[in-house]
């Protein structure tokens, strides 16, 4: 089957990161959000990161400008029906993303691919809510996504050889190394990634170290390019909260119990990078 036209739902940093790498491989894009000012704002970012492509001499002006050409607003979810191939990069709830694909299994055809780029729900969960779970995969990108080369691809129960394959192949149409893993939750990386966040988080609950200690320590003591902290401002408390959650509910586990501290962090608001202030200020 050949893809054409790609539809990504939310324009959020991952949304608008994966709308980018798919025009940049030629693809016609359909980038929805509920609010215009939402798409609008995934679009300036897309500009921005373009922009400073050009600057830097690695893309010309003329290609700038193909590559947004290549990317249509929309704020209904409708407009998917043209699409061949939909990637979901909304919020990180589990219940949004049912409806979600519940709309979708009605809005596009049969043959048409619905992958999502959840962090950890598992994939199975997500396509038993349409009626084409061989259709169903996951497509896990990571931040930011024009810059890191990973996609974690995941096998639902039921995702199809068909289906692996083909958006296997997207990825590396987009410049990027795949690699599978299983549906379990938190697939590997946030199986990893997050109870070592979560854990630094708990550092500075029972004050081990302050947040840039922490950081240091992790920076120059284990070659991390971020501290743990900084990291979780770059992905969204809120998501690493929501992960967290999904791995402690997932295993019935104690080990992945959120901290107290990641939670009141998020019940405030301070969500990192995106709205301003997390465990560090932004400006
Ligand atoms: P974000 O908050 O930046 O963006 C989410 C976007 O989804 C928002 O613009 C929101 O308006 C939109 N949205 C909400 N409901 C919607 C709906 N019904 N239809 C269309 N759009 C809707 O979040 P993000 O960091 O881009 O995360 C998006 C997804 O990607 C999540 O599932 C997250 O777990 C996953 N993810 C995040 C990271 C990361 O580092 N942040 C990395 C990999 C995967």
């Amino acid at each position: 089957m050949e893809i054409n036209k790609f539809g990504i739902i939310g324009a959020g940093q991952m949304g608008n990161g994966i709308a980018q790498v798919a025009a940049m491989s030629g693809l016609e894009v359909i980038m929805n959000d509920i609010k215009d000012e939402f798409v609008r704002r995934g679009l300036d970012t897309i500009t921005k990161n373009l922009a400073r492509s050009v600057e830097k001499g690695k893309m010309t002006a003329e290609e700038k400008a193909a590559v947004l050409q290549r990317i249509k607003a929309s704020t209904d979810l409708k407009d998917m029906a043209g699409a061949d191939f939909v990637v979901e990069a909304a919020t990180e709830n589990e219940q949004l993303k049912f409806q979600i694909f519940k709309d979708l299994d009605a809005i596009c055809p049969s043959h048409v691919i619905l992958a999502t780029n959840t962090s950890s729900i598992p994939i199975g969960r997500i396509a038993s809510q349409t009626k084409r779970p061989g259709k169903v995969i996951g497509m896990h990108f990571m931040n930011p996504v024009p810059v890191m080369k990973l996609v974690e691809i995941i096998r639902g129960i039921a995702t199809s050889d068909e289906t692996f394959k083909l958006t296997w192949d997207l990825s590396l149409k987009f410049g990027k190394t795949p690699a599978l893993a299983n549906d379990y939750p938190g697939f590997i990386a946030n199986r990893i990634l997050m109870p070592m966040i979560n854990e630094a988080v708990y550092c500075l609950y029972h004050s081990v170290g302050s947040k840039e200690d922490i950081d240091t320590v992790m920076k120059l003591g284990m070659n991390h390019p971020m501290g743990p902290l900084a990291l979780a401002d770059l992905i969204g408390l809120d998501t690493c909260l929501a992960v967290m959650e999904t791995l402690y509910n997932g295993f019935n586990d104690s080990k992945y119990r959120p901290c107290p501290l990641l939670r009141k962090y998020v019940e405030a608001g301070w969500l990192g990078r995106k709205t301003g202030r997390g465990f560090y200020e932004y400006k």
